[in-house]
């Protein structure tokens, strides 16, 4: 049981089903008893936690010797993009990148606090709540709930409360606190914090710009995914101090032989042409080894976008720059066609949010008969209320169009800008953007195991006018 965002989610079907698949009889299920929902606890899980806590708080556990390619866990993909993949890691590489990254990317030192605002059911969770600064001999923050709740100065009170020196969240969160009053982070004592990281989606100048000059401390963007377990472009810390650049997670981590290629080619990119970012083989300790339990769906699915070469595909479309930097430009699936220029859905996403009404928003492509596809675009506002006047809503509408045309040409135009609430999303905060689209062409948008509120996807078919 579990009360997300002042929700309760029942987990203890999910338990009772997981217990009935499970070949392994397990003895003992131990429940915490949170009080969310007194009435649904089944009484054959329920321990008293007290008493255990108590039990075993100084116990010492001693250490299990592993073989180093042993699995240490599977974790799944966040599901953007289709049926999550169970990604399999290693112990000995893993734990070997972890440690290397803690000190030549995110500058932790033993005795150092880091706070990681994620899920230890996601990669970061799992990589920088838990392995990564333990191993490294930090403290670790672990804090449940949402930025917001009881109020949005509550992870700034952490900062204060725990001296904490290393912050690492998504985007996503920092959006959700752009919308709350920036004056609560002044009342809390931030000296202790060095740098607040950010990964898991693009990091859009408007949002790096506005937490930046709040907190007056440096924030650091890196790029990965589940499949690599750490960044696989990230600024490095060390000898040769790089300078971070605004719009870029910085150039390819140590061990990464990471380039962009054409997408039907394979041939490496020039600098300034956009690719598919790419990895030669063999991937870098802590990167995943296979699908759980499907070889066939690790080869099929990364390695063979290029024929006849080993290359594993990120399925991330980028640029670098001459100074070896890379942007990434959203997923190859995000690319849209518009009367044959190509455009990434990010670039549009970030001219609209660049208009200060805007707190969030998601292009899509739809099928356009003259053009082929053209732009739609979804935007949360800030102010919701400042679309109730007659016309309000015809006038903004009008004023992003034009913030697209000056900054990306009037072939970039969305077609469609509708408002809603709330953007339909991965419980790890990721764009539906695939959901988005099928409903703005009238399809189904299949299986979304992963959704975070279902009720999102339903205001944007209302949205187009209950299509
Ligand atoms: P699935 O693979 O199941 O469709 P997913 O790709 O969202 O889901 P994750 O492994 O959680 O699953 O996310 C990795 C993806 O997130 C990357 O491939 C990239 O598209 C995006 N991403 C992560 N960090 C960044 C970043 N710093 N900038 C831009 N995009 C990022
Ligand atoms: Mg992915």
């Amino acid at each position: 049981m579990r009360a997300r965002a002042g929700k309760v989610i029942d987990y203890t079907p999910l338990v009772d089903e997981a217990l009935s698949r499970a070949e392994f009889k397990v003895p003992q299920v131990l429940l915490i008893d949170r009080q969310l929902a007194p009435e649904r606890l089944q009484a054959s899980y329920l321990v008293a936690y007290e008493p255990l806590r108590e039990k075993f708080f100084d116990a010492h556990v001693p250490c299990e010797w592993l073989e180093s390619n042993e699995p240490s866990y599977t974790l799944y993909t966040s599901g953007t993009t289709g049926k999550p993949k169970g990604v399999q890691r290693d112990v000995g590489g893993y734990a070997v990148a972890l440690a290397a990254s803690m000190e030549h990317i995110f500058q932790g030192a033993p005795g150092d606090t880091m706070f990681t605002a994620s899920d230890i059911g996601w990669v970061v969770g799992h990589s920088y709540i838990i392995y990564a600064p333990l191993i490294a001999g930090l403290t670790t923050v672990m804090y449940e709930g949402t930025p917001i709740r009881p109020d949005g100065g509550i992870w700034w009170r952490l900062v204060e409360q725990y001296k904490i020196n290393l912050m690492f969240t998504a985007p996503t969160a920092i959006r959700v606190l752009r919308k709350q009053d920036a004056s609560l982070m002044e009342k809390y004592d931030l000296s202790s914090l060095r740098t607040l990281f950010l990964a898991g989606e693009p990091l859009d100048e408007p949002t790096a710009q506005w937490v930046q000059s709040a907190l007056k401390k440096p924030v650091i963007d890196n790029y990965w995914q589940t499949e690599t377990g750490w960044p696989m472009i990230a600024i490095p810390r060390g000898i040769e101090e790089l300078p971070s650049k605004l719009g870029s997670p910085g150039v390819p981590s140590m061990g990464f032989n990471l380039t962009l290629r054409n997408e039907v080619t394979g041939d490496v990119c020039a600098a300034g042409e956009k690719g598919v970012v790419a990895l030669d083989y063999p991937l870098p300790p802590g990167c995943m080894q296979t699908v759980w339990r499907d070889d066939q769906r690790f080869v099929d699915t990364y390695w063979q976008s290029v024929p006849d070469q080993l290359l594993y595909s990120t399925f991330d479309w980028g640029v670098q720059d001459e100074d070896g930097y890379v942007s990434i430009l959203g997923r190859t699936d995000d690319v849209i066609n518009v009367a044959g220029h190509r455009l990434g859905t990010r670039e549009i996403e970030e001219a609209l949010s660049s208009h200060p009404a805007v707190a969030e928003v998601a292009v899509v492509g739809i099928a356009d008969a003259v053009k082929g596809q053209a732009a739609a675009a979804f935007v949360v506002l800030r102010d919701p209320d400042r679309i109730n006047a007659p016309g309000a809503s015809e006038g903004l509408q009008a004023e992003l169009c034009h913030a697209v045309d000056s900054q990306l040409g009037a072939i970039a135009r969305p077609a469609r800008v509708c408002f809603v609430s709330m953007l339909p999303k991965t419980r790890s905060g990721k764009l539906l953007r695939r959901a988005i689209a099928a409903l703005a062409e009238g399809r189904d948008p299949g299986e979304l195991p992963t959704i975070e509120d279902p009720s999102a996807l339903m205001q944007v078919r209302e949205a187009l006018g209950g299509q």
